[in-house]
Protein backbone atom coordinates (compact mmCIF):
# COMPACT_ATOMS: atom_id res chain seq x y z
CA UNK A 1 0.00 0.00 0.00
CA UNK A 2 1.36 3.44 -1.36
CA UNK A 3 0.38 5.10 2.27
CA UNK A 4 3.48 2.94 3.86
CA UNK A 5 5.82 5.80 3.16
CA UNK A 6 4.41 8.20 4.53
CA UNK A 7 6.53 8.05 8.22
CA UNK A 8 4.46 7.11 10.85
CA UNK A 9 5.48 9.55 13.54
CA UNK A 10 3.55 11.50 10.88
CA UNK A 11 0.42 10.65 12.66
CA UNK A 12 1.12 12.70 15.26
CA UNK A 13 1.89 15.91 13.37
CA UNK A 14 -0.25 18.67 11.86
CA UNK A 15 -1.98 17.31 8.72
CA UNK A 16 -0.58 18.99 5.70
CA UNK A 17 -4.15 20.31 4.17
CA UNK A 18 -3.52 22.70 7.21
CA UNK A 19 -6.78 21.95 8.84
CA UNK A 20 -4.87 22.12 12.13
CA UNK A 21 -5.88 18.81 13.18
CA UNK A 22 -3.60 15.92 13.86
CA UNK A 23 -2.80 13.95 9.89
CA UNK A 24 -4.30 10.85 11.81
CA UNK A 25 -7.89 12.85 12.76
CA UNK A 26 -7.67 14.52 9.69
CA UNK A 27 -6.56 12.98 5.85
CA UNK A 28 -5.31 9.70 7.72
CA UNK A 29 -8.33 7.57 7.77
CA UNK A 30 -9.18 9.13 4.06
CA UNK A 31 -5.48 8.15 2.61
CA UNK A 32 -5.69 4.50 4.44
CA UNK A 33 -9.67 3.58 2.80
CA UNK A 34 -10.95 3.21 6.87
CA UNK A 35 -13.02 6.29 6.36
CA UNK A 36 -14.74 8.06 3.07
CA UNK A 37 -14.96 11.85 3.23
CA UNK A 38 -18.43 13.19 4.68
CA UNK A 39 -18.02 16.38 2.70
CA UNK A 40 -16.43 17.61 -0.24
CA UNK A 41 -14.36 20.00 1.29
CA UNK A 42 -12.81 16.98 3.15
CA UNK A 43 -12.35 15.03 -0.03
CA UNK A 44 -10.57 18.16 -1.55
CA UNK A 45 -8.46 18.57 1.88
CA UNK A 46 -7.61 14.55 1.62
CA UNK A 47 -6.62 15.31 -2.09
CA UNK A 48 -4.02 18.34 -1.39
CA UNK A 49 -2.56 15.79 1.45
CA UNK A 50 -2.05 13.31 -1.11
CA UNK A 51 -0.19 15.63 -3.91
CA UNK A 52 2.17 16.31 -0.52
CA UNK A 53 2.11 12.78 0.21
CA UNK A 54 2.55 11.79 -3.34
CA UNK A 55 -0.22 9.55 -3.51
CA UNK A 56 -0.58 8.31 -6.57
CA UNK A 57 -3.37 5.74 -6.19
CA UNK A 58 -5.55 7.84 -3.77
CA UNK A 59 -5.43 10.53 -6.06
CA UNK A 60 -6.79 8.39 -9.14
CA UNK A 61 -9.06 6.61 -6.77
CA UNK A 62 -10.97 9.93 -5.97
CA UNK A 63 -11.43 11.09 -9.42
CA UNK A 64 -14.47 10.50 -11.02
CA UNK A 65 -14.95 8.02 -13.63
CA UNK A 66 -16.59 10.74 -15.58
CA UNK A 67 -13.80 12.63 -15.96
CA UNK A 68 -11.18 9.60 -15.25
CA UNK A 69 -9.14 10.38 -18.78
CA UNK A 70 -6.74 7.32 -19.86
CA UNK A 71 -3.90 9.53 -19.39
CA UNK A 72 -4.93 10.77 -15.80
CA UNK A 73 -2.23 8.41 -13.42
CA UNK A 74 0.50 9.82 -16.05
CA UNK A 75 -0.85 13.22 -15.68
CA UNK A 76 -0.85 12.91 -11.69
CA UNK A 77 2.26 11.93 -11.27
CA UNK A 78 4.01 14.32 -14.31
CA UNK A 79 2.60 16.96 -11.40
CA UNK A 80 3.59 15.08 -8.29
CA UNK A 81 7.02 14.78 -9.73
CA UNK A 82 7.80 19.09 -10.71
CA UNK A 83 5.60 20.71 -7.81
CA UNK A 84 6.58 21.12 -4.24
CA UNK A 85 3.32 21.92 -2.54
CA UNK A 86 3.85 24.22 0.49
CA UNK A 87 -0.24 25.71 1.54
CA UNK A 88 -3.58 24.92 1.07
CA UNK A 89 -5.87 27.99 1.28
CA UNK A 90 -9.96 27.18 1.48
CA UNK A 91 -11.50 30.32 0.20
CA UNK A 92 -14.88 28.91 -0.02
CA UNK A 93 -17.50 25.95 -0.46
CA UNK A 94 -20.64 25.43 -2.26
CA UNK A 95 -22.98 22.56 -1.37
CA UNK A 96 -20.85 19.54 -0.80
CA UNK A 97 -22.29 18.46 2.64
CA UNK A 98 -23.42 15.41 3.77
CA UNK A 99 -27.05 15.92 2.13
CA UNK A 100 -25.80 16.87 -1.25
CA UNK A 101 -24.75 15.41 -4.71
CA UNK A 102 -22.43 18.04 -5.68
CA UNK A 103 -20.31 20.75 -4.21
CA UNK A 104 -18.06 23.14 -5.30
CA UNK A 105 -14.32 24.54 -2.84
CA UNK A 106 -12.47 27.28 -4.15
CA UNK A 107 -9.15 27.47 -3.30
CA UNK A 108 -5.35 28.83 -3.51
CA UNK A 109 -2.34 25.78 -3.30
CA UNK A 110 0.73 27.34 -3.26
CA UNK A 111 3.74 25.72 -4.38
CA UNK A 112 7.00 25.26 -5.59
CA UNK A 113 8.48 24.65 -9.30
CA UNK A 114 11.99 24.62 -9.94
CA UNK A 115 12.16 26.89 -6.84
CA UNK A 116 9.99 29.28 -7.94
CA UNK A 117 6.76 29.73 -6.02
CA UNK A 118 3.25 29.64 -7.78
CA UNK A 119 -0.34 29.31 -6.97
CA UNK A 120 -2.70 27.27 -8.32
CA UNK A 121 -6.26 29.35 -7.63
CA UNK A 122 -9.13 26.69 -8.64
CA UNK A 123 -12.98 25.77 -7.47
CA UNK A 124 -12.86 22.64 -7.75
CA UNK A 125 -16.35 20.53 -8.78
CA UNK A 126 -17.36 17.42 -6.66
CA UNK A 127 -19.89 14.70 -7.72
CA UNK A 128 -21.34 11.55 -5.53
CA UNK A 129 -20.35 8.51 -7.12
CA UNK A 130 -22.22 5.69 -5.35
CA UNK A 131 -22.74 7.85 -2.28
CA UNK A 132 -18.96 8.65 -2.24
CA UNK A 133 -17.22 11.88 -2.97
CA UNK A 134 -15.04 11.93 -5.94
CA UNK A 135 -13.34 15.07 -8.10
CA UNK A 136 -14.56 16.36 -10.79
CA UNK A 137 -13.09 18.84 -12.46
CA UNK A 138 -11.40 22.65 -11.99
CA UNK A 139 -14.44 24.26 -13.89
CA UNK A 140 -16.56 25.42 -11.20
ZN1 LIG B 1 -6.06 16.87 6.49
Amino acid sequence: METEKIPRVRDESLCPCKSRLRYRDCCRPFHMGTAVPETAEQLMRSRYSAYFFRLTDYLVDTTHPDTKTPDLREGIRETLNHALWKFLTILGTSKGQAGDKTGKVEFIAEYYHNDVPYEHHEISRFRRYKGVWKYLDDKG
